[in-house]
């Protein structure tokens, strides 16, 4: 078998680079694993390939030990087994859902990471992506360091170990302050539960309490899906590079890169976030069904019926229809018991998934002139497939509707986007593309209408708030790794001054 290389020459083949992920944390609570597993699987979405908790048993002392299980596949499986959350055992645990990339799939690479420093051990569980990984792992691995993994985590847990400050919080500090990217993590150690966000908040954090604010438990998660199904209260979004360290004297609150003005991912509403979920105090399902409206009245057109690409589109055909008065039917229906299309990493299975996914209700579609709405067309292999099949089903007419901006850019800061080459956007304008997948008309949610969704007057260029490098290239993180390989994407680095 040809070794895996340490350092891919293509970030999209590696899954090192671009890990989405949901993560969950709790402090001091009756049943730790069980709420964790259970934390886990209200953000199934955000990963679905592997699972892990890891717990802590003794943390009223200093004696406590940690008790960890990982395992590849759905939350369910991984922990539905009785035996296995008998041995997690203690009243705190954090977790982690990875998200299916391309790449290596091992066990090795599934978080928490587990660490035994000189402090005692650490847990680490992070989402995002750090845009320097390669960079300092080729310093680490040149003072010694040895990778177990290829995930870009490990990055936080060698820079943890090397670094001169005495206590954890101190060096996990210095460790933030070395990598460059997006991340939201969640920590364990034997004295408290950390959770910490990068300096521009990108990936989504929340902050929950289980019980009365004296003596109840903590929890942290990636979305407040996660905190409903444990019974949680929100108490707020963890804050754009805040670090947050909870142990059995309550909560204490650090800004070590001072307060900014963050930029939370705009995808989160588009695609990722669970619509019951609210992020950064702006509810999801809301979002997207301003968004239908807003294209709606952006993007009129004459048609019988309005059918969501199910599930992601469905919030926005809900806003469509609503303000267009045209009906709504569930003129596609999806089978939920096949994975995301993008889980697949081959170009073969992911058509081969898209057939096994969706399938036309013909009897909405027969004879209709068909307004077909989905969130996002990346790399147009979804919507040439469900243009055909609602065609076969004997549509008159099929316009497609988008409930985001063209997707023009990569995303380098944790959602799976390939590269400029493959996207339909970055390489066609919209007629071209109506033409490629298809359908009778096409048309885009301008940005100005979706910052409107999100209740700003449009989108202001010194200030957008929110990270929109997907739709704009306006990259607020630089991209170091990337600029060691200036080949992969030059027009992209030369327009970002890299
Ligand atoms: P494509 O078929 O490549 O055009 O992908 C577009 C479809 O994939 C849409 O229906 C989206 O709902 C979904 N999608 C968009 N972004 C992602 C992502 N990062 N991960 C998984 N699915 C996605």
């Amino acid at each position: 078998m040809p070794m895996q290389p340490l350092f891919s020459t293509n970030p999209h083949d590696d899954d090192g680079f671009h890990e989405e992920c949901g993560v969950f944390g709790v402090w001091n609570a009756t049943d730790a694993a069980a709420l964790t597993a259970l934390g886990l699987h209200a953000l199934q979405h955000r990963g679905q390939e592997a699972s892990g908790i890891v717990t802590l048993s003794g943390h009223e002392d200093d004696r406590g030990s940690f008790h960890q299980h990982r395992g590849l596949g759905l939350v369910g499986d991984i922990f539905g087994d009785a035996k296995v959350m008998a041995q997690l055992k203690g009243r705190c645990a954090v977790g982690h859902n990875r998200y299916a990339t391309t790449g290596e799939t091992a066990l090795r690479n599934v978080q928490p990471l587990y660490a035994d420093f000189e402090f005692g051990g650490l847990a680490v569980a992070h989402n995002g992506n750090l845009t320097n990984a390669g960079t300092l792992k080729r310093t680490l691995v040149r003072r010694g360091c040895l990778f177990q993994s290829t995930t870009d985590s490990e990055v936080f847990v060698h820079l943890i170990a090397i670094s001169l400050y005495s206590n954890v919080v101190d060096r996990l500090i210095d460790a933030l302050k070395q990598v460059q990217g997006a991340y939201s993590l969640v920590a364990l150690h034997n004295g408290a539960l950390i959770g910490a966000r990068d300096p521009l908040g990108v990936r989504p954090l929340v902050l929950g309490r289980i019980g009365p604010a004296e003596n109840g438990a903590y929890v942290l998660a990636s979305e407040t899906c996660a905190l409903d199904i444990v019974g949680a209260e929100f108490v707020r979004d963890i804050e754009p590079g805040e670090v947050v360290i909870i142990n059995n004297d309550g909560l204490r609150s650090i800004q070590p890169f001072g307060r900014s003005q963050g930029r939370f991912c705009i995808f989160e509403y588009v695609y990722f976030a669970r619509p019951d979920s609210v992020v950064e105090g702006t509810p999801v399902y809301q979002t997207r069904k301003r968004i239908g409206a807003e294209l709606a009245q952006e993007s009129p057109v004459e048609a019988d019926v309005i059918v969501p690409v199910p599930d992601s589109g469905v919030p926005a055909a809900m806003g469509y229809a609503t303000e267009s008065g045209i009906p709504f039917e569930l003129g596609i229906i999806r089978n939920h018991y096949v994975g995301r299309t993008f889980i697949e990493p081959t170009d073969q299975i992911r058509h081969l998934g898209v057939k096994l996914k969706h399938s036309a209700n013909r009897a909405m579609i027969e004879g209709k002139r068909v307004i077909l709405v989905d969130d996002s067309i990346v790399r147009g292999t979804t919507s040439k497939k469900i243009v055909e099949m609602v065609r076969q089903a004997g549509a008159r007419e099929v316009h497609m509707r988008i409930s985001s901006p063209p997707t023009t850019h990569p995303c380098f800061y944790g959602i799976d986007t390939p590269e400029r080459a493959k996207l339909l956007a970055a390489n066609h304008d919209v007629e071209e593309m109506a033409r490629i997948i298809g359908a009778d008309s096409l048309a885009f949610i301008s940005l100005d209408g979706m910052y409107r969704a999100l209740g700003r007057p449009g989108r202001d260029a010194r200030n957008p708030g929110y990270c929109d490098a997907c739709f704009t290239g306006d990259y607020a993180i630089p991209l170091t790794d990337l600029a060691d390989h200036p080949e992969r994407e030059p027009a992209l680095l030369a327009a970002n001054g890299q």
